[in-house]
């Protein structure tokens, strides 16, 4: 592959940044949009980058006038669930208005391959584990309709349009950049993974724990975490599929290992050294009780190997990148 172009949107994001430093490092030419409403300048390690909206098409329009990209990878969208369940016109009118913008300004300007962020969100409740991408599709909240709504826009798009697209669909997102230079900065941050190293490093004073009496083993959900790296090393191969003239496709991206929230709690005691304080909370809404992915699709259709697949490692990574947060600034606009 000669230095390819790709536009980065959402690349000052958790992932998105990640994302842009993997393809630095493979030589591409890289693009990041961004509106920095969650995202962080200083998290863009290179590359050119362009401050815009996504509900903007002149800007878009503009931007795809400018430069001739090879393809898109989108990673700006609003990902809190329990938030799309009270604000749900911020997540259709983000998540899938402006992402229809941005696809009808590539397809208005020949741009034809496209990598999409989706979600586990888009199962629902699922009804067998570990969960296949033919699994039926029943979101329970807006952000997994969001999700699903894309994915079924990118199939008529391919089919009336001919854009190619990839849809990753990815199980619980975590870890950070092995050499610590890139991590997790969500304002305010939901995940556990963080929260936990968060009450392990003192800034907060417990990690409140949502639901003990699910039917899993130690009545704690269980979850599939799958590290940023791997997530971005998965988009690569997308792309490379994609560049090789490879169709549209799903995956799922997980390890299919799943842990319970007990089991990341007493792991991150392990990593940190530290005693983690524990509060019992309520079930939180929208929660089920077990998603962990089969993902030997990804493995079998893009080569896709995860190499921090230990759940130990996931953690010391976010811990090392935990550990000098405190003196990291907040986002613009962050409340
Ligand atoms: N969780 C928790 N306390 C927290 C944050 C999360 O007990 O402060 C639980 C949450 O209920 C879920 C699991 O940890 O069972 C993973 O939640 P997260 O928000 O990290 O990811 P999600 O699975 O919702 O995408």
């Amino acid at each position: 592959m000669t230095s390819p172009r790709i536009l980065v949107v959402g690349g000052a994001g958790y992932i998105g940044s990640h994302m842009v430093k993997l393809l630095l490092a493979h030589g591409c030419q890289v693009m990041t949009l961004d509106n920095f409403s969650t995202g962080y300048r200083d998290a863009i390690v290179g590359g050119e980058f362009v401050r815009a909206d996504l509900a903007d098409r002149t800007a878009l329009d503009a931007l795809f006038a400018s430069r001739a990209f090879d393809a898109v990878m989108h990673f700006a969208s609003f990902i809190q669930v329990g938030e799309s369940v009270n604000a749900p016109a911020k997540y259709y009118a983000n998540n899938v208005t402006n992402t229809l913008n941005l696809l009808d300004a590539m397809v208005a300007h020949g741009v034809k391959r496209f990598i999409f962020s989706s979600s586990a969100a888009v199962y629902g409740n699922p009804i067998l584990v570990p969960i296949a991408e033919d699994h039926p599709k029943a979101p329970i909240n807006p952000y997994g309709r969001t999700k699903w709504m894309v994915e079924q826009i990118l199939e008529d798009y391919d089919r009336a349009y001919g854009l190619k697209s990839i849809s990753l669909r990815y199980f619980n997102a975590a870890g950070a950049d092995p050499a610590g230079e890139l991590g997790e900065r969500h304002e305010p941050e939901t995940h556990l993974i963080p929260l936990v190293l968060r009450a392990a490093s003192g800034r907060a004073p417990d990690i409140k724990v949502f639901g003990r009496d699910y039917n899993t083993p130690d009545g704690t959900c269980i979850r599939d975490y799958v590290h940023v790296a791997d997530l971005c090393e998965a988009h690569r191969l997308a792309l490379t599929r994609l560049m090789q003239d490879g169709g549209s496709a799903v995956y799922n991206l997980g390890n299919g290992n799943g842990f319970s929230v007990a089991e990341v709690i007493a792991a991150a005691e392990r990593v940190t050294d530290c005693v983690i304080r524990i509060t019992h909370e309520p079930r939180r809404a929208g929660d089920p009780p077990r998603l962990v992915a089969d993902a030997s699709l990804a493995r079998k259709g893009l080569s896709w190997q995860p190499r921090f697949d230990c759940l130990e490692t996931i953690i010391a990574h976010a811990w090392a990148w935990e550990s000098k947060s405190t003196t990291i600034p907040l986002a613009e606009g962050a409340v």
